[in-house]
């Protein structure tokens, strides 16, 4: 009987384990996970935040005995080497465990900058169920909170801070707010907005060193590099994510900056495979590898993983690069090669922006081209197109004469996408090959 062995119990791990339960009924499954809850969503924790849910809401699988209904054996413990040779796994408790098939789900985490005191009481990443049982306790109504970093997670959480009645303060090493994801006109209006609802945002600002206080009866001293001191009772690290994957380190198993797949998500070692926040995938679409570390990403290379490893061979055709943010109400979309392609030059971009006086929300629209194609985008304060720039951008949709329209005239999004996009085929993420 094979048994797959899959580390790493969020949503990748949980999605690979039921689908090689569906294709293999009776294969040897064990889904290992290092946190003491049961498999959850990080996805979640804003609104946990909130107060809209609890934490039971924020479990993947609410039945008590859904795993094992399914025969997935749950264990709980740390990887901390894995030998390809012996197809074994060594953990932090002692035991180890064979494996025929291996499943690499473990996800990433928060990383840390070498900032002095960062390891402060009171300071706080937000990336796990106990970070927000900590934030939780710290981010009272009044309180003031100092949120380094203002990318992804950290323009998602703002909403939940602010709900939250606190005093909040961004602090963005970068030249804008969400610098990998936004250009200079999107970053700035995120900035104008935030600033408009309350929210204080240095960019091109560092924290430089944070002095310990007692949180919340004497505040923590943040020292920014623009001179000012602003004290705290909260500080929450935001400051980007890193793949887990050290414990990797001498197991012939080829890391670039994540696990690095083929289209099959199958690593340099036969039999074993990786999916998730810490896969770097083969994406079909630009023929490169890349980590994108986004749920969607996470959910579709553990499904093309399990089924390759039930043996139905299936190809990941491509790492979804599609980023849409609510932050504190303004919606604003970052897709593929946002900041055009290499040797692109002025005839392959166009940009409109409609600024709004007295803090209003504004529009923005980016779009970047290769030959007739629009292989990425920003936009703000649109929520109609959302779905047309996805299905432009992954479709690698050939626009003809609908290229030189949307120069004229971006905000025809809908109408290129419906002339040009018939009979070019939609893209459906994976492709079963046997189909072919
Ligand atoms: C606050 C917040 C909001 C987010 N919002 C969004 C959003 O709106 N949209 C979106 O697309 N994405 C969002 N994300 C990102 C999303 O949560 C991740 O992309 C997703 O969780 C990736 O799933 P995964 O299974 O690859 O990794 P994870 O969810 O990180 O799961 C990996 C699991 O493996 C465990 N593990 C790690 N190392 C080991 C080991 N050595 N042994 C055993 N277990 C191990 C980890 O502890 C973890 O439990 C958000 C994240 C956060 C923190």
């Amino acid at each position: 009987m094979t048994h797959h062995v899959i580390l790493g119990a969020g949503p990748a791990g949980v999605i690979a384990a039921e689908t090689i339960r569906q294709h293999a009924p009776s294969d040897r499954i064990t889904l290992v996970g290092n946190e003491a809850e049961p498999p959850y969503s990080r996805m979640a924790i804003p609104y946990l935040l909130m107060g809209n849910i609890d934490e039971r809401g924020t479990y993947l699988r609410k039945g008590a005995t859904h795993f094992a209904d399914l025969r997935i054996n749950q264990l709980q413990a740390q990887a901390e080497r894995v030998d390809t040779a012996t197809k074994t796994i060594a953990f932090n408790n002692g035991e180890a465990l064979a494996y025929d098939r291996l499943l690499i789900a473990t996800g990433s985490h928060p990383a840390s900058p070498p900032i002095p005191g960062l390891d402060s009481a009171g300071v706080h990443p937000c990336w796990t169920l106990a970070d927000a049982r900590n934030i939780m306790a710290l981010a009272q109504p009044g309180a003031r909170v100092l949120q380094m970093g203002a990318g992804f997670i950290g323009c998602i959480i703002m909403e939940a801070l602010t709900q939250r009645g606190v005093r909040l303060t961004v602090v963005e090493m970068g030249d804008r707010m969400v610098p990998r994801m936004m250009g200079p006109v999107a970053g700035g209006m995120i900035k104008d907005w935030c600033q408009a609802q309350g929210v204080q945002v240095f960019t091109g600002t560092r924290v430089e060193a944070i002095v310990p206080g007692t949180p919340p009866h004497t505040p923590l001293q943040v020292r920014l590099s623009n001179g000012q001191t602003l004290e705290a009772e909260l500080v929450i690290s935001a400051t980007g994510v890193k793949p887990n994957i050290g414990f990797l380190e001498h197991s012939g198993i080829t890391c670039l900056q994540g696990v690095l797949t083929d289209e099959h998500l199958q690593t340099n070692v036969a039999g074993v495979y990786a999916a998730g926040d810490c896969a770097e995938a083969f994406d079909k679409v630009s023929g490169t590898t890349m980590v994108s570390a986004i749920q969607p990403n996470a959910a579709e290379q553990a499904r093309v993983a399990a089924l390759n490893m039930v043996g139905q061979r299936t190809a990941l055709r491509g790492v979804t690069q599609i980023n849409v943010l609510d932050t504190l109400g303004l919606i604003s979309t970052s897709f593929g090669n946002w900041q055009g392609v290499a040797g692109s030059g002025p005839a392959d971009r166009v940009e409109l922006t409609e600024h709004q006086a007295n803090g209003g929300k504004g529009r923005h629209l980016s779009l970047q081209f290769k030959d007739d194609v629009m292989v990425g985008c920003n936009s703000v304060g649109w929520t109609e197109h959302v779905g047309v720039m996805r299905g432009l951008v992954e479709g690698a949709i050939h626009l003809g004469p609908w290229k030189e329209r949307l120069k004229q005239d971006p905000t025809q999004l809908m109408q290129a996408y419906l002339a040009s996009a018939q009979g070019q085929g939609a893209w459906n993420g994976a492709s079963d090959e046997r189909r072919r």
